[in-house]
């Protein structure tokens, strides 16, 4: 089925007349002429669409910073004599007017041609998805693949819909001590002050599901926000029906005892399911994205059985409707739970599936039959799906070696887990200044070109002087919003004034800017940057080829290493240099990571290989013409040519020591021999003209290679099988 370009793009899914009720609730708070606010507000599609910011932002500058940029808050929170006053501004209403026909030119435009519909649509289930810095249900890079996903999937206008947890809570917020080492803590979200509305029934009741947790019934309600055209649902236990435990289910994300973890996940897999049937909606494919839903596919042969298969043909045709993906090869991404774990927490559930604890248990081994191995999510999703697959190459090499055992008979070629490589949503990462040079040179529409390679090859077009002007202009707000936070965050420290000075008047808009932002897992290797002390302080008191570095991350709260890692980089506050040069910012962020994707010219990243699956910041900075210098494992060991960026040796050491002192000592020679004099190596013009031509040549080659774009045609064309040529 496809939709008439007139059908009213609100009707035709669960929720959507709750979405119009939430708007015109909305629009009482607003004068006449700014309406079209209220709509906008609760269709996240402003957030990609260039200018959609700036119309709010517009609205009232601080507050839209303080209410971290969520419009339905804002227009809460602001005074009825500030909204009166902006409702005689003609050039606010017109861009709000303008903004509003924009997305919804967007929302009539025809489906994908494709075999899912608003009734059959991929269902796509993750722990976490980043969407926008108002809507904290993430934690980081798998959740900002999904929020992409999601995006992606809007402008391709594939009947998609995302499926999620409500964590009342969110992720914890951090704060760093004088010393480096990390705090936690977590704020309460208001679900009625973000774009969310809860589904109701038919009666006006809000539709609910029961899903069995440990023999009791949770009853879980369902909101819905709108990422553009794609709905995403998130379930929420926090119903009065509801015991304090089993409201806790959804209050906080990836925290908890492992059996509540594994409560949160059982909620997720086949709640999500339970969720999507209440709603009307039948899943063409169940896209399980990282084991923790990977009980749905349980969920889809119980209803099966239910429907009168047996558990033979419901577990083959639950199969066949399921795509997994996997997205770690790190032990702690790969959870396992003892059986009495799960027979805790799954009760009597198994039976509805017609096995017993140990049957299910099996499924979730690599060796079934050892009672020692624990019940662990991704051997049961690689089992229970027609498509698995890693996310990059090496990723896929690496998946396969390491779930071989699951298919004894098969050599680890013929492994059947296949690589589609992540990608980015370029509206929502691309930098504006870079965003509308690209306009001026790529061509009319090149965004929804963006995964041909010919698309980028008029980059060679750019004048080197106009490509320059952008990274310049880039870096230098990055240097503002760098110099902005540090200072505030050397407060919260109780730094001493000079320490807090030295930011002040430190991070200029010409030095060279090194970025380096990820989780603190010791895999990715952040004390690497302080192996070697020495050259540091050399480096930083050479003059001739200053440099900046800013810091930023998470570790999890239970990961005490991590958090202390910190504390290395900290250690260089003493030297004055340093002071005004490095800072490690709180609370590494979706904003966090806009500026330094988009100010930042090398972008650092130093996994252990093999254990970076993917990485999808790099793919970030690249967009805004940062180069990365970068470990050659997960996506830069497949995009690096030797002329878009610089690659450190990927191979595995046996001893990880002598592997760290290799790998250190490598950074720094190319930092110092490589990266710095070719960055202030600058022509009578003042370009760095062989800088410039290493950024268009990484525009070229990453640009249309780890894009959104390309990763979602990928999952269309070989994972979902939707379109007909594929199935001919
Ligand atoms: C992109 C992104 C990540 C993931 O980056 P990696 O390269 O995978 O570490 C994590 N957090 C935020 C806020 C991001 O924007």
């Amino acid at each position: 089925m496809s939709l008439a370009p007139d059908t009213p793009r609100t009707l035709t899914l669960a929720g959507s007349a709750d979405i119009e009720r939430a708007v015109a609730d909305l629009t009482l708070q607003l004068p006449q002429p700014l309406a079209p606010l209220a709509r906008i507000a609760y269709d996240y599609m402003w957030s990609w669409m260039p200018g959609g910011d700036d119309v709010f932002r517009h609205l009232d500058p601080q507050r839209w910073e303080m209410v971290n940029a969520n419009p339905v808050r804002l227009i809460h929170e602001m005074k009825q004599s500030e909204l009166e006053r902006a409702a005689k501004d003609t050039e606010l209403i017109a861009g709000a007017t303008a903004l509003l026909q924009r997305i919804d030119a967007d929302h009539s435009r025809p489906q994908l041609d494709c075999s899912a519909s608003p009734e059959r649509p991929v269902a796509f289930f993750c722990a976490e998805f980043a969407v926008h810095r108002s809507l904290p249900i993430y934690a980081g890079g798998l959740g900002v693949l999904a929020g992409d996903i999601l995006k992606e999937a809007s402008d391709m206008a594939l009947p998609l819909v995302g499926v999620s947890l409500l964590y009342r809570q969110g992720y914890f917020l951090q704060r760093l001590d004088e010393s480096g080492y990390q705090h936690e803590y977590w704020v309460t979200v208001d679900p009625d002050r973000i774009p969310a509305t809860l589904v109701h029934n038919e009666k006006g009741e809000p539709l609910t599901v029961n899903v069995p947790i440990r023999d009791r019934d949770i009853v879980v309600q369902i909101w819905r926000i709108d990422v553009g055209r794609v709905p995403l649902y998130l379930l929420d236990a926090d119903r009065e029906e509801n015991s304090p435990i089993d409201r806790w289910t959804t209050s906080r994300l990836y925290v908890g005892d492992r059996t509540s973890r594994l409560a949160q996940y059982a909620l997720l897999g086949i709640g999500s399911m339970r969720a999507l049937a209440a709603m009307g909606m039948d899943p063409s494919i169940v896209h399980i994205n990282e084991g923790h839903a990977g009980l749905a596919p349980l969920e889809l042969a119980r209803r099966e059985m239910a429907a009168g298969m047996d558990r033979h043909e419901a577990f083959a045709a639950a199969r066949d409707r399921v795509v997994f993906t996997t997205h770690t090869p790190v032990g702690a991404g790969n959870e396992g739970y003892e059986v009495s774990a799960v027979a805790e927490v799954l009760g009597s559930y198994p039976e509805q599936v017609g096995l017993d604890v140990d049957q299910l248990v099996q499924l979730g081994r690599t060796h079934p039959d050892n009672p020692h191995e624990h019940f662990v999510m991704t051997p049961l999703g690689i089992k229970m799906s027609r498509f698995a697959n890693a996310v990059s190459r090496r990723h896929g090499e690496i998946a396969r070696q390491m779930w071989q055992p699951l298919f004894p008979e098969r050599p680890v070629d013929t492994v059947p887990i296949d690589h589609i490589t992540n990608g980015v949503h370029i509206p929502t990462w691309m930098a504006p200044p870079m965003r509308s040079l690209l306009d001026r040179y790529l061509g009319e529409g090149w965004i929804h070109r963006a995964s041909d390679p010919a698309t980028w090859a008029a980059v060679d077009s750019i004048p080197d002087a106009e490509l320059w002007q952008v990274r310049n202009e880039l870096r230098r707000d990055f240097a503002g919003f760098a110099r902005e936070r540090t200072v505030a965050n050397r407060l919260a420290r109780s730094n001493s004034r000079e320490l807090v000075e030295a930011a002040e008047h430190g991070f200029n808009a010409e030095s060279l800017t090194l970025g380096f932002a990820r989780r603190l897992a010791t895999y990715k290797r952040l004390y690497m940057l302080t192996m070697e002390p020495s050259r540091i302080t050399d480096l930083l008191n050479n003059d001739e080829a200053p440099f900046q570095l800013v810091l930023a991350g998470k570790a999890h709260p239970q990961d005490e290493e991590g958090k202390h890692s910190p504390q290395g980089i900290f250690g260089y506050q003493g030297s004055e240099r340093a002071a005004s040069r490095i800072s490690f910012l709180d609370n590494y962020d979706l904003e966090i990571g806009r500026q330094m994707v988009a100010g930042c010219d090398v972008w650092i990243n130093l996994p252990r290989p093999p254990l970076e699956a993917s990485g999808t910041s790099g793919m970030k900075s690249a967009l805004n013409g940062g180069l990365n210098l970068s470990t050659l494992d997960g996506w830069w060991a497949e995009a690096f040519n030797g002329r878009n960026g610089w690659g450190l040796d990927g191979d595995i050491l046996f001893d990880p020591a002598v592997q760290d002192t290799r790998d250190a000592a490598a950074f720094y020679d190319c930092l110092q021999h490589e990266v710095l004099p070719l960055f202030y190596k600058r022509d009578f013009d003042g370009v760095p003209h062989e800088w410039v031509a290493r950024i268009k040549e990484s525009l070229k080659t990453n640009g249309p290679r780890f894009s959104a774009t390309r990763m979602v045609e990928n999952y269309v064309d070989r994972a979902y099988d939707l379109r007909e040529h594929a199935r001919i």
